[in-house]
């Protein structure tokens, strides 16, 4: 048996963990400092801008589309094993085209999806304001609407993915922190593991990692914030609940007239840190009222804040060997979309060990 140990257990290191669950030669542990989707994962919104996002050729795309696909068949694969129900939304992505923004982009978009053998419509605004009620404002244009673009709840679909590498037989260790790798043994604060294969998937905590490894992968944090609105009256038709993305806003159904409301972008000062600002996540709230007016009338019953690990000056993601190491592979680094590349990253990473 070839001895893997993943660092992380959040949802990069949660799918790596079950794709390679599914590998026989393979004895898999994964060591977390604290709990399943504890840190970034557990403040994401699961919005998956795969075929909607502007990406279309080379790595970007590819690591997408591979996503996209990977998920069609990961998800029954884990309701039908772990018997839990992955909340996903499959009305797709629609995103509000401003007289500020470039029609022509989108329709270059559209023909390259069609080749692609991707679906995205472009809507004119009268048709938008029919399908979608809620919407008012007089500067938007047209709406793009991805049918094929999904959002999934992350800390479920992370717990699913434990649930079913456990079930599979790979050893999860909670509560465990890795500090360094020496002699070919991985150090924690309890103990020494022995390995073959070194998978680093700690978000932010990936840096320090490296740091010890005398390669520092420069990660840095952009913190954003969001919000759980309860409203009243449903936002539009009851039957066409997709998320809605507009001024870089997502408006996520969530159900019983619950939406999540994100994400801010902030970025790290100089000395590479960053505090939420209450303010910034107020100015969200007006700029989504700017577009849907109804969100005035809602009700904020949760707040908080998460920060996205981003390679400083190179692409994210970072899915390769550290460099001097043929045994240890970097699997961090998904900035905003880590949620939307996860399945493909885990892919990536088996084919790297295999
Ligand atoms: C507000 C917000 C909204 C977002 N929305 C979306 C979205 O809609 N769609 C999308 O695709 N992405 C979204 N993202 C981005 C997404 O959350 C991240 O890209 C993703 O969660 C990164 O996952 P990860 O597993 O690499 O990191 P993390 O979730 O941060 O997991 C890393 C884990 O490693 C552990 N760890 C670190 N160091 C050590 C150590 N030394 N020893 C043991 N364990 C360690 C940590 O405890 C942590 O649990 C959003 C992010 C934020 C903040």
């Amino acid at each position: 048996m070839t001895k893997v140990i993943v660092v992380g257990c959040g949802i990069i290191g949660a799918a790596i963990a079950y794709e390679l669950s599914l590998m026989s030669h393979l004895d898999v542990t994964v060591i977390e400092q604290n709990k399943p989707a504890s840190d970034s994962t557990g403040a994401a919104l699961g919005v998956l801008m795969g075929i909607i996002s502007g990406k279309t050729k080379s790595r970007a795309w590819r690591l997408r589309e591979k996503s996209l696909k990977r998920y069609e068949t990961l998800l029954p694969e884990l309701e039908s094993q772990t018997g839990t129900t992955i909340p996903v939304n499959r009305q797709g992505i629609l995103k509000l085209v401003f007289a500020e923004d470039k029609l022509e982009k989108w329709q270059k978009l559209q023909q390259t999806r069609q080749e692609q053998g991707w679906q995205l419509a472009i809507w004119h605004r009268e048709y938008l304001f029919q399908k979608c009620p809620q919407i008012e404002n007089d500067n938007i244009i047209a709406g793009i609407y991805s049918p094929q673009d999904r959002q999934i709840n992350p800390k479920i679909l992370t717990e699913a993915l434990v649930k079913a590498a456990t079930q599979n037989g790979v050893n999860f260790q909670l509560g465990v922190r890795v500090t360094d790798y020496k002699n070919q043994l991985l150090v924690t604060n309890q103990g020494l593991l022995e390995l073959d294969y070194l998978i680093i998937a700690a978000g932010l905590g990936s840096t320090p990692l490296t740091t010890s490894l005398q390669q520092t992968l420069d990660l840095r944090p952009v913190l954003g914030q969001a919000m759980k609105i309860k409203l009243e009256k449903t936002l539009g038709l009851k039957d066409f609940q997709p998320v809605i993305t507009g001024k870089d806003i997502h408006i996520v159904p969530l159900g019983n007239q619950e939406y999540w409301l994100g994400a801010t972008v902030e970025f790290p000062d100089e000395a590479g840190e960053v505090i939420a600002e209450t303010e910034l996540l107020e100015t969200l709230k007006q700029n989504a009222i700017a577009f849907c007016p109804a969100l005035a009338n809602g009700k904020v019953i949760e707040t908080w804040y998460g920060k996205r690990p981003r390679p400083q000056g190179q692409a994210a993601p970072v899915i390769e060997k550290l460099a001097g190491y043929d045994n240890i592979i970097l699997a961090t680094g998904h900035y905003r979309n880590g949620v939307l590349l996860a399945p493909a990253t885990a892919l990536e990473v088996r084919d790297l060990i295999s």
